[in-house]
């Protein structure tokens, strides 16, 4: 099960391998937390 990154929540898998979120060199991020926080900063992670 994929978690995130930034603030440790479960990510949903939807259907085909798609995951409610992004992945930033290789780091599951949230999709609550890819709203929160800009590009430029998860980027850094
Ligand atoms: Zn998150």
């Amino acid at each position: 099960m994929a978690k995130c990154a930034i603030c440790g929540n479960r990510i949903e898998e939807l259907f085909l391998g798609k995951i409610k979120g992004t992945i930033i060199k290789g780091k599951t991020v949230c999709s609550d937390c890819q709203r929160k926080y800009k590009e430029n900063f998860l980027e850094q992670l």
